[in-house]
């Protein structure tokens, strides 16, 4: 036995996973086809938003505040800084189902926000526009996250714990059998550990084909625009947005220094046939509809962007991860399919996983992210 877990895929989840495990004493082996914290896995683009009031529904919001307890400790145990809470706008239409979920997550958990209302939010935020029916809700516990910096902090403290992480080795097949799972490398190594974490992202549907319905890998676009004028765009003038409208969701972050605002468009990512196929550039076509989104409601910013790319994540029919034991896989434990969401989650993410490998159970509830809900019958 190499290892009592193996992790397939030390990105986002499978470093925390990482880090959660060794700190228990569990003795871990990952594999890792890039380098650690590299920009073309689901971790790339400088920047992730972290928001509590949650327009994806209020039954994240005790995974969300446990995470942010925990992005405390990563940042305690590393001594880098990667959690800013600069506050989250999240606007949209009264009547719309994001902002009753932002709504609900408040009222429901009783989180610390502010909420306004036309001549108030123009005046306070003139960078946006804003209409007669759009609320505008203040999240206080929202904020910005340091991506790559996260998932190397993460890895090397796992590392420093005990794990042995294989970088730039790819797992090519995996299979349960008596007393564990087997796994060999492209180099054609062989390995067994006692159980297996698979948390390969958008490529997982390559490694394990049987999934292929349920994680779709999807392409999304991260775009930076100049603001006309810097005093209005850094991080303490500026909050973390999800700024909502008919067709349009455009969601943005003030980069560090202040000079560009990344403002994507993340609604309907296109559905990409295979991963290793990404065309990470961007054709100028794509670019009119962020264009045409910022020029209408981000006035503050020239609608040109300066910067663009393309990353992947997972998606699946419901737009809510697998996390947990497959059924049917003995030992196999999944966790994918974060559908453009799961950054700020990742700490927590990764301490669950931990407790449902080793201990068999997590206090947390975790019903809506279930394998078993929409994996039933797969083999
Ligand atoms: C552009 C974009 C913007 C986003 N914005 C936000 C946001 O603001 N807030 C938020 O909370 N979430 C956001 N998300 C979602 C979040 O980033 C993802 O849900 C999360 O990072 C997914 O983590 P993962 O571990 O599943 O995938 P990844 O981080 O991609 O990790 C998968 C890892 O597996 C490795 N791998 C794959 N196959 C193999 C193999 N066969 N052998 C070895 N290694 C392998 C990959 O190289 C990679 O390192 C965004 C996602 C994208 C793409």
């Amino acid at each position: 036995m190499d290892a009592e877990v193996g992790i397939i895929g030390v990105g986002t989840m499978g470093s925390m996973a990482a880090w959660q495990l060794a700190k228990k004493g569990v003795s871990v082996l990952g594999f890792e086809q890039f380098g650690l914290g590299n920009d073309r896995t689901a971790a790339g683009g400088e920047s992730r938003l972290f928001r509590t009031a949650y327009m994806e529904g209020p039954q994240y919001v005790p995974l969300l505040l446990k995470a942010k307890e925990l992005w405390r400790k990563l940042e305690k145990e590393s001594g880098n800084s990667l959690l800013t809470l600069n506050g989250g706008l999240m606007i949209g239409e009264e009547d719309s189902d994001v902002i009753r979920n932002v709504l609900k997550s408040i009222s429901d958990f009783n989180l610390p926000h502010e909420i306004l209302k036309g001549d108030q939010a123009r005046h306070r935020y003139p960078q946006f526009t804003f209409y007669d029916d759009d609320l505008v809700v203040l999240d206080k516990e929202a904020g910005f996250i340091r991506p790559e910096m996260a998932v190397v902090s993460a890895s090397h403290l796992a590392m420093a714990h005990g794990a042995n992480i294989k970088r730039y080795t790819k797992v090519d097949n995996l299979t349960p059998e008596s007393g564990g799972v087997r796994i060999i490398t492209d180099d054609g190594k062989k390995y067994k550990v006692g159980k297996v974490l698979i948390s390969t992202g958008a490529w997982t549907s390559k490694l394990m084909p049987e999934l292929q319905e349920q994680l779709i890998p999807r392409r999304l676009l991260l775009t930076w625009f100049a603001p006309k004028n810097l005093a209005d765009t850094g991080a303490d003038r500026l909050p973390i947005f999800a700024r909502m409208r008919g067709d349009f969701r455009l969601t943005g972050v003030p980069t560090l220094d202040g000079s560009m605002v990344k403002a994507s468009y993340t609604k309907d990512p296109l559905a990409i046939e295979d991963p290793e196929e990404l065309y990470r550039d961007v054709y100028p076509k794509e670019l009119e509809r962020i264009s045409e989104a910022v020029e209408t409601l981000l006035p503050a910013l020239f609608p040109d962007p300066v910067r663009a790319s393309a990353y992947m994540d997972a998606y699946t029919p419901d737009d809510h991860a697998l996390l947990g034991e497959l059924p049917d896989w003995k030992n196999v434990f999944v966790a994918s399919g974060f559908s453009g969401h799961g950054f700020k989650l990742s700490p927590v993410i990764g301490k669950i996983i931990a407790e449902l490998m080793i201990d068999g159970k997590t206090e947390s509830n975790i019903s809506h992210l279930e394998p078993g809900r929409i994996l039933k019958g797969v083999e």
